[in-house]
């Protein structure tokens, strides 16, 4: 309960800090490059001098260029969320992934028929699921099963009470199990956590799942884990099922694309 809304709260800290320091961060860094350009271009600099001072503008440049990634990365770029063809757009990102996977993984598609259209940025699901996949994979280094299952599921009042922050309505459910690893009960509570990672340096970054955490909020729906030790893992993605094809007509008629609510 709470720590779902410690969850989103920590989302936006690290978008707020993040933004924050690198534009600190890149005041700092303009004075830098323009004292060192400076230096540069003084008449009679010995050819040691003039190499230092070139690798020393180097470096901050390329500290610029991470600075740009940052903010843009903070200023978190505002999700356009549309109606899409979730199945469809699954069996592409699943082949894409059976490629890019490796052959010790099998891929395997279970696609409930009519499931209707699901309320998301395609961009930003491709993302999530490629984040999801590769988590799965991690999970499974000696090979096996990564399952991409999709269906609808009814929430009603009873399920949004007990579970807080999520609204009962219609929904499309993504559903991506693999025969991993599993995670320990103190991982999974932790899962979510931005930063929170139990790979080796420069394999994990520990934004996976908040990524898929604040994607799933942002177009109106929610994200559960479910996982055993030695068995595997299933992450469930529920995005808002938009209205059937008549009245998406409409939807389409008047002009307007479906508020995030
Ligand atoms: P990262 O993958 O960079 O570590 P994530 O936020 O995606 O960051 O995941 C956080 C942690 O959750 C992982 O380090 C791992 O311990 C655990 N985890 C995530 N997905 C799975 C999975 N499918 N199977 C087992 N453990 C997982």
């Amino acid at each position: 309960i709470e720590d779902q809304l410690r969850q989103s709260q920590k989302m936006e800290a690290i978008g707020q800090l993040t933004g924050g320091l690198a534009h600190d961060f890149n005041n700092l860094l303009g004075v830098i490059i323009g004292n060192l350009d400076l230096l540069r271009d003084q008449p009679g600099n010995e050819p040691e001098t003039a190499d230092i001072i070139d690798q020393a503008l180097e470096a901050a440049l390329r500290g610029a260029d991470l600075n740009r990634r940052l903010l843009a990365f903070a200023r978190r770029q505002p999700l356009q969320p549309q109606r899409i063809d979730i199945n469809a757009l699954v069996a592409r990102v699943a082949k894409l992934l059976a490629r890019t996977l490796g052959e010790t993984i099998e891929v395997r598609l279970s696609l409930a028929v009519d499931i209707g259209t699901g309320l998301a940025d395609p961009t930003q699901l491709e993302r999530a699921l490629t984040n999801l996949a590769v988590n799965a994979r991690d999970a499974m280094p000696q090979g096996g099963r990564l399952t991409i299952a999709t269906h609808n599921v009814v929430l009603d009042a009873d399920y949004a009470a007990v579970n807080q922050g999520v609204r009962g309505g219609d929904y499309v459910v993504l559903e991506i199990t693999d025969s991993g690893t599993g995670m320990a009960p103190e991982v999974l509570a932790r899962a979510f956590e931005p930063f929170f990672t139990t790979k080796e340096v420069g394999k994990g970054t520990g934004l996976g799942l908040s990524m898929v955490f604040g994607f799933a909020k942002q177009s109106g729906g929610h994200v559960k884990i479910y996982s055993e030790v030695g068995h595997g893992t299933t992450v469930r993605l529920f995005l808002p099922r938009t209205a059937d094809e008549t009245a998406g007509n409409t939807t389409a008629a008047s002009g307007k694309e479906t508020p995030l609510p």
